[in-house]
């Protein structure tokens, strides 16, 4: 590749994992040791939080009437988006059964987990789209037991839309604890919950370390570090909209990585002179999440043609991608590996992280080049099944004893023959 870097990140990764690792494990320890006590009072100590844990009834209905009719009518708008969308992808996954050999019967079934933990991120930001993503989508799938959770903030609780949201989309219980306490509890069933199956939803270091760690004893949908998005550009591109894109997804984290890859020299120039006067007309804290994530993660790459840009953003396999560039039939079919893609101008990635019905929890880091983000599918095991009639078990039992007596595995060879010894006692098999 003969890529021209015009501006390369100066980091890659500010996380001291072994640290993170060792404080989430400790937490983790405590917690299991301590329940419902020492959840609450690492609650107290991250997040200055007293309040009540498992929200009542009423404290949901009473946050519900915080929040502007206008803003429910959106809540509303992107959880219609979200769950016809998510009904349309579960009618994608159906049981199946194949006859294999004449009488012997092999099937596939779809079954959702049964309860589900959604972690809705609140520290920075309060992610009402994450409660409306992950909820909707373990409800759409069928799970029995739906627990949300979000980290309260000190003296006023979980956001009032965030608790709106969650209960709307189908909650069966909401919590006020966030980061490792919060998934920790989802996990070992704590304050009456029914253990977690399964653990979704974005969050910061220590809510993805908890995940890791916490993986094999509960499924997860995925490990997200933070968020990363790619915008592919040609000439063509709108310089203020591509500089604009791109400060619109810097600003979720210093650490969040934004790249331009372009095969033209004057869009990338302009980009890069457009966006740090973008950034700094951010409010505070936007400014300087956008602005080091820029500074520090930011990456233009200057390509010899659309091919090479291509190739460029698989290698990346970026959490959210972009084309704003011609043909663009001609780019969903050539590229590969991205958690989201969004064609055109007329699309952006903000439109997919909030309303239009595509799920924004996404594989970051480079996860893309194995797995898609959350969907329906996350919440579900496909499991297989068997069944067989006397002649139907015959050519399978025969060829199971030769199998298993070659490995070596004379048990297996027994359960097999004793079957044919039953049923076809007047004939001998090799
Ligand atoms: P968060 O809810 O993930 O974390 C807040 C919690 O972190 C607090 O409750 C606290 O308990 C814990 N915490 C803070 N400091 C700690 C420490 N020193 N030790 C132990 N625990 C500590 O909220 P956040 O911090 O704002 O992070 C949200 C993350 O989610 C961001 O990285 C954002 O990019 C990401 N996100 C990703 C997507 C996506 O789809 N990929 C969507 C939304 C958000």
């Amino acid at each position: 590749m003969t890529c021209e870097y015009l501006k390369k990140a100066s980091l890659t990764s500010t996380s001291d994992a072994s640290e993170v690792h060792e404080i989430v494990q400790s937490i983790l320890t405590d917690i299991e040791a301590g329940g419902d006590t020492k959840a609450i009072e690492y609650a107290k100590k991250f997040d200055k939080y007293e309040g009540n844990i498992l929200l009542t009834p009423e404290e949901i209905e009473a946050a519900s009437a915080l929040v502007p009719e206008k803003l429910k009518q959106d809540i509303q708008f992107a959880h219609n988006n979200v769950k016809r969308f998510a009904q349309t992808q579960k009618a994608t996954v159906s049981d199946v059964e194949l006859e294999i050999v004449p009488g012997m019967i092999a099937g596939q079934k779809a079954i959702p987990v049964d309860a589900a933990g959604c972690y809705v991120p609140g520290g920075r930001y309060s992610h009402i789209a994450s409660a409306i993503m992950t909820v909707t989508t373990a409800k759409v799938a069928g799970c029995r037991h739906i627990t949300a959770c979000s980290p309260p903030r000190p003296g006023v609780g979980v956001a009032p839309a965030i608790i709106y949201a969650a209960h709307i989309c189908g909650a069966d219980k909401i919590m006020a604890m966030g980061g490792v306490q919060g998934v920790a509890a989802m996990t070992f069933g704590l304050f009456g919950l029914p253990q977690a199956n399964i653990l979704v939803g974005p969050g910061n270091q220590f809510v993805a370390e908890a995940k890791r760690i916490l993986f094999g004893r509960v499924g997860i949908d995925m490990i997200a570090g933070p968020t990363d998005s790619l915008i592919l550009a040609d000439a063509r591109a709108d310089a203020h909209i591509v500089a604009t894109d791109l400060v619109s997804q810097a600003e979720h984290g210093y650490n969040s990585p934004v790249w331009l890859v372009t095969d033209n020299r004057v869009l990338a120039e302009k980009v890069m002179e457009l966006v740090p006067e973008l950034i700094s007309d951010l409010p505070d804290v936007n400014r300087e999440n956008a602005s080091a994530a820029w500074r520090d993660y930011a990456e233009v790459i200057l390509c010899a043609d659309r091919e090479e840009m291509a190739a460029t953003s698989d290698d990346y396999a970026p959490e959210h991608l972009t084309v704003q560039a011609e043909d663009l039939d001609w780019w969903l079919d050539r590229l590969t590996c991205y958690g989201s893609l969004f064609l055109g101008e007329e699309t952006t990635v903000s439109f997919g992280d909030k309303a239009t019905g595509t799920n924004h929890v996404l594989p970051t880091s480079g996860a893309a080049s194995y797995t898609g983000g959350l969907s329906v599918h996350k919440y579900m095991k496909i499991v297989t099944w068997q069944r067989a009639t006397r002649e139907g078990a015959k050519p399978v039992a025969q060829a199971t004893a030769r199998i298993a007596r070659l490995e070596g595995m004379e048990g297996h060879a027994r359960a097999a023959d004793v079957r044919l010894a039953k049923y076809f006692p007047d004939e001998t098999f090799d």
